[in-house]
C-alpha cells in the first residue's frame, strides 16, 4: 500500500522525461506533494497540469534546476513554495557518447560527472542536513546496472554510476542510526530519451537500443521508487536492481 505517501513533499530531479516524468505522476496519484525539477521548464509544465488532472489533491510545482550546476543547487529550497521535503530522488543523469578512452570528448566527461556524480552529491547534502533538522527523511538514487557492472566504450558513465553506488552505500551507513533512510534504484535497460541524449538525437541509433527485446518502461522503474519510499519507518530498500526478463 501507498497510504504513507499521502501528503509527503518529494522533491525529483530529471523529472521532465523518462523515468522521472513517470515517478512524478506516480507520486503525485499516490497522494504526494510534487516539485519536478529539471532544466526544460516548459516540459515540467505540462506534467505539473497533468498532475494536477489526477485530482488526488496534491500541491505540484515545477522549478528550473541544473543539477550539473553548483549555484543553482545552493538555491533549491529558495525556488519552490514548499516549506520542507520528505523524500529526494536524485534521477537527473545522462550518457554522452559511449566511446573509446581516447576518443571521449573532454567536455562530456566533465558534464557526465558534474549531472551524474557532483550535482547528485552537493543537493544530497543540503537534503541531508534538512532530514536531520526533521528527523526523518528518505534519499533516493538512480545508479544502474553500469554501477555495478562496466561495460567496453562506457568507462566514464559506468565510473560515474559506479561513484553513486559508492557514495549512496556510504551515506547509508553513516546514516544508520538516525531515521533518515537511502535506497539506490539500479535499472536496466529502459526505453526513455536516455538513448538519444547518449546518440546525440540519432532517433534511429537510439531505437535500435531497444530492437529484439523488451526494455523496462519508465513506469517499471517508477513503481520500483514508490514501493521503496512507502514502506513502513523501520524497512529500509536499500537497493533493488531491476532488469528486463530478457536483458542478457
Ligand atoms: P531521460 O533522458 O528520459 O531523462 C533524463 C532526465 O534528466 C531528463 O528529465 C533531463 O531533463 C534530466 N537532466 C539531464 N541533465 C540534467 C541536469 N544537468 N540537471 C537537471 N536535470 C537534468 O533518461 P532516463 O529517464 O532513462 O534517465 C533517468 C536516470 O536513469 C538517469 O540517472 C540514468 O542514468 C538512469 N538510468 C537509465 C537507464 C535507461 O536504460 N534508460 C538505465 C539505468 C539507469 P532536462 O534535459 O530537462 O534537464
Amino acid at each position: 500500500s501507498t497510504h504513507r505517501l499521502i501528503g509527503k513533499n518529494v522533491l525529483i530531479t530529471g523529472a521532465s522525461s523518462g523515468i522521472g516524468a513517470a515517478t512524478a505522476l506516480l507520486y503525485a496519484k499516490a497522494g504526494a506533494n510534487v516539485v519536478l525539477a529539471a532544466r526544460r521548464l516548459d516540459r515540467l509544465e505540462v506534467l505539473v497540469n497533468e498532475a494536477r488532472s489526477l485530482n488526488a489533491g496534491g500541491v505540484y510545482e515545477a522549478i528550473t534546476l541544473d543539477v550539473s550546476r553548483i549555484d543553482d543547487v545552493k538555491e533549491v529550497f529558495n525556488r519552490t513554495t514548499f516549506p520542507h521535503f520528505d523524500i529526494l530522488v536524485n534521477n537527473a543523469g545522462l550518457v554522452k557518447g559511449l566511446e573509446s578512452v581516447g576518443d571521449i570528448d573532454d567536455a562530456d566527461i566533465e558534464l557526465m560527472y558534474a549531472t551524474n556524480v557532483t550535482g547528485l552529491i552537493k543537493l544530497t547534502q543540503l537534503f541531508v542536513n534538512h532530514f536531520k533538522q526533521r528527523n526523518q527523511g528518505h534519499v533516493v538514487t538512480i545508479g544502474s546496472i553500469a554501477g555495478i557492472e562496466p561495460y567496453a566504450n562506457g568507462s566514464i558513465y559506468c565510473s560515474t554510476k559506479h561513484a553513486v553506488r559508492a557514495f549512496t552505500t556510504s551515506l547509508a551507513k553513516e546514516l544508520v542510526a538516525t531515521p533518515i533512510r537511502v535506497t539506490e534504484i539500479q535499472p536496466g535497460l529502459v526505453e526513455t530519451e536516455f538513448s538519444q541524449v547518449r546518440f546525440r538525437g540519432d532517433k534511429e541509433k537510439a531505437d535500435n537500443v531497444y530492437k529484439d527485446l523488451d526494455p523496462l518502461t519508465p513506469d517499471d522503474i517508477a513503481q520500483d521508487i514508490i514501493f521503496a519510499t512507502s514502506r513502513p519507518p523501520h524497512v529500509q530498500v536499500a537497493s533493488s536492481l531491476v532488469f528486463p526478463t530478457n536483458q542478457a
